[in-house]
């Protein structure tokens, strides 16, 4: 029963052998390769368009490299006070911007709201030189309490942002769960919607390390691989993530894998749901639960060896009080959940809160 978060898991096995299947030949180095080429074509494909991608290794480099390409040192990269860039990046952001300043904003469950967005780019005017200039909006999808921006919600806060001269940024790193969740299409929950730079997760929905930095304008683009190099993300043998991306595309592997974690995140949540004294924190569609129990239940899922983080403990309020013997959990499904670990976890509670 390991809830806590989608990098417990492996790599997908069809990830797997296709590495395997790409290791061997000498083909160019650095991401000239024919498997990152083809994976290239595959997300024109995906996108609907032409998009130009860099493939790095992890979520927070992805980010961080990608805001670097968006944002001058001067500038405020604006993004939710919950954020991943903000809180759990070790100020990588900051880094790769030579210094940006991040500004976070308010909303509930993770979603930056317009009128806060709006209310916060007041305080900094463009053309005053004593504050920060408008670098960059970064938005999370799906968000760190696991909700969603719907894809006219993507594109009030884009309208914004552009407003104010500023291009957007989309952490995606459950980008495959958010879409699936709402049914729409890959473009139209990113350019279609007003992002400019995707950081397009797939490690945690089943490569072993491959996240992709895509953007929609090539302009944007044009320093990234000398950023991506100076950064130390130019992997010299680049087969190693053109091979994990084809073959999580192939097929549109990568859309069943997020159907199945979110499909298991939806059965946990249904089955705690019917249990009287477990709340649901808020409604979230995709692979991320936030949960209320009995501190007994609690208790007993520990001791059966149940994994999953207290979430009180990361400040994301609830708007529902707790009581002293309640706990507040965060439990994440993947493409590898077995059924019967959400089964089990499920009756455990129901035993005990009886
Ligand atoms: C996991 C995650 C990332 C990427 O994290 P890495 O550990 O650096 O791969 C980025 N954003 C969000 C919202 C995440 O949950």
């Amino acid at each position: 029963m390991d809830f806590a978060s989608d990098n417990a898991a492996g790599a997908s096995p069809l990830v797997l052998e296709a590495l395997l299947a790409a290791n061997h030949g000498a083909v160019p180095a650095y991401g000239s390769d024919p498997y990152s080429t083809r994976a290239k074509t595959m997300l024109n494909d995906v996108f609907e368009r032409e998009v130009t991608a860099f493939f790095v290794t992890t979520g927070t480099a992805a980010n961080a490299l990608a805001l670097g390409a968006l944002c001058p040192p001067w500038g405020a990269i604006f993004g939710h006070h919950h954020a991943h860039i903000a809180n759990d990046e070790c100020g990588a952001p900051e880094m790769f911007t030579a210094g940006a300043k991040l500004v976070g904003i308010d909303g509930p469950t993770a979603k930056i709201s317009p009128d806060a967005f709006r209310t916060t780019l007041k305080d900094f005017p463009v053309g005053t030189v004593r504050q920060v200039q408008p670098g960059a909006l970064s938005l999370s999808q799906a968000t760190e309490c696991g909700t969603l921006y719907a894809c006219d919600e993507i594109a009030t806060l884009s309208d914004i942002a552009h407003g104010a001269g500023m291009p957007v940024h989309m952490d995606g790193a459950r980008f495959a769960n958010a879409l699936v969740a709402l049914g729409c299409t890959p473009a139209q929950m990113s350019w279609k919607a007003g992002v400019d730079v995707l950081s397009f997760g797939a490690t945690k929905n089943g490569t072993f390390a491959c996240e992709a930095v895509i953007f929609f304008d090539s302009e944007k683009a044009k320093n990234f691989a000398y950023q991506c190099k100076r950064g130390g993300h130019t992997l010299s043998k680049g087969r190693l993530l053109g091979a994990q991306m084809a073959a999580y595309l192939e097929n549109d592997h990568w859309l069943d894998l997020a159907r199945s974690a979110n499909a298991h995140a939806s059965d946990l949540a249904a089955g705690l749901k019917g249990i009287p004294g477990v709340r649901l924190a808020w409604d979230a569609p995709a692979n991320q639960i936030f949960a209320i129990l009995p501190r007994a239940a609690d208790e007993a899922l520990k001791r059966a060896g149940a994994r999953y983080y207290d979430w009180g403990s990361r400040g994301h309020a609830t708007s529902q009080a707790l009581a002293p013997d309640e706990v507040f959990i965060r439990l994440v499904t993947s493409f590898a959940t077995e059924a019967e670990a959400v089964r089990l976890f499920v009756s455990i509670v129901r035993e005990a809160v009886a």
